[in-house]
């Protein structure tokens, strides 16, 4: 991928968050010399910039990725992909623990309820779409992603809100309006828009971060109740929340182990 030799340590960030981005920029700028390789799945159509090379797409599976980590002689793996990244994160710890190579799972907490809060947490879409039946839920705002709407087909008397980054396609819910946005967003904008649709419920996953949490607020100011998607399962081995804890984790797994770099001999 590219001169290997140049560098001491390359590590691959499995992106997807903005803690991958973050841990991304603090080890390529490591006056250690890391190179990092970030890599998307290539769900977004236009991702934001990313620090260090990207490489975009899966690796075939558990297998594919161990190969591709021992021909590109990778030192670590920082698997950074969203909370609810569903096969990622087994992938990658399957694979290190096949090649020994260390692994650490970097997801940032998740969400926790304040007084006034009225959430039902659910584990799955399907039982998210179950609870919106029960409550009889008419006006929903749905903010689970645009390749995670076909479970909500069996809510047929709600209309929904979708909000994502890019366009569903196909938009599989008759009784619908989409709108475009990225965050993060801001607690007045969250509260208007609930109150212009006559939002009665907000189903959102547990994706935890700032960016998209005004919408909870929002909802507790409105009395709106929320189904919250609770987060699948973090593989085993070393799991850390934050980006500085990911860095501590990486200090003591590789970086402290190398000498500083050799000065360059002075001309003359
Ligand atoms: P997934 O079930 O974990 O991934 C499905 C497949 O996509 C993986 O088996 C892998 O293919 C490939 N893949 C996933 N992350 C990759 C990465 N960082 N680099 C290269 N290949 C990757 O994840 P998903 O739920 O489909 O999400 C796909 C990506 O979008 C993830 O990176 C995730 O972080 C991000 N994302 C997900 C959500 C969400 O709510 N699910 C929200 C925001 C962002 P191979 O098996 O071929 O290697």
């Amino acid at each position: 991928m590219n001169d290997r030799r140049r560098w001491r340590v390359r590590v691959l960030v499995l992106a997807g968050s903005t803690e991958g981005r973050r841990i991304a920029g603090e080890l390529a700028g490591h006056p250690a010399g890391v190179e990092v390789i970030t890599s998307l799945a290539g769900r977004t159509l236009t991702p934001r910039a990313l620090p260090g090379l990207r490489r975009v797409g899966g690796f075939g599976g558990i297998d594919g990725l161990a190969r591709w980590l021992s021909a590109e002689h990778i030192t670590a793996v920082v698997d950074a992909t969203h909370p609810f990244a569903a096969s990622m994160p087994g992938n990658a710890a399957a694979a290190c623990a096949a090649t020994g190579i260390p692994r650490l799972r970097l997801r940032r907490p998740g969400w926790l309820p304040e007084a006034g809060d009225r959430w039902t947490v659910v584990s799955d879409l399907g039982a998210a779409a179950t609870t919106l039946v029960a409550t009889g839920a008419r006006r929903v705002f749905l903010t689970t992603g645009r390749q995670e709407l076909r479970p909500f087909t069996a809510v047929p008397r709600a209309w929904f809100l979708v909000r994502s980054i890019d366009p569903p396609d196909p938009l599989p819910l008759q009784r619908a309006q989409v709108i475009l946005a990225c965050g993060p967003f801001d607690l007045d904008g969250e509260e208007a828009l609930m109150e212009a649709h006559r939002i009665d419920t907000l189903v959102t996953k547990d994706s935890g971060g700032d960016a998209a949490a005004p919408k909870l607020v929002a909802a507790r100011r409105l009395g709106i109740p929320v189904v919250l998607v609770a987060r699948p399962p973090a593989p085993p081995g070393p799991c850390v929340t934050t980006v500085d804890a990911a860095l501590e984790w990486c200090e003591a797994t590789f970086l402290a182990a190398l000498a500083p770099p050799t000065p360059e001999p002075q001309a003359g």
